[in-house]
């Protein structure tokens, strides 16, 4: 009974350092393979990046004209700001603001 135990105990070591062996010739493939791909990946991307960035950086835009708020001088990009009377604000509130005092400043 014991060589029959020890024959079994053989076998399936045996099996186990097979499975273990094919593991590690898988891995060892899987990492060549992803190595490979990547680099060549990065390679690409950074090469589109570096010809649209300068051509960007190239002219210094003002995507909005700038206003001045009347009641607080603060200035606003003009998408930002409200506009009553024909005089621009900084926002909603100051326009009410200013409109709350009529004889401010301005009535001269
Ligand atoms: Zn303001």
């Amino acid at each position: 009974m014991r060589q029959i135990f020890l024959l079994i105990l053989l076998f399936i070591v045996g099996q186990w350092l097979v499975k273990a062996l094919r593991r590690q010739d898988a891995r060892a493939s899987q990492r060549t393979g992803t190595g490979a791909n990547g680099a060549s990946g990065t390679k690409g991307q950074a090469g589109a990046n570096g010809g649209a960035q300068p051509a960007a950086q190239a002219q210094p835009q003002l995507p909005e004209p700038m206003i001045r708020c009347v009641e607080c001088g603060v200035h606003a990009p003009r998408s930002d700001s409200v506009v009553v009377a024909g005089q621009p604000f900084c926002s909603a509130s100051h326009a009410q603001r200013h409109g709350a005092r009529p004889s401010g400043r301005d009535a001269r």
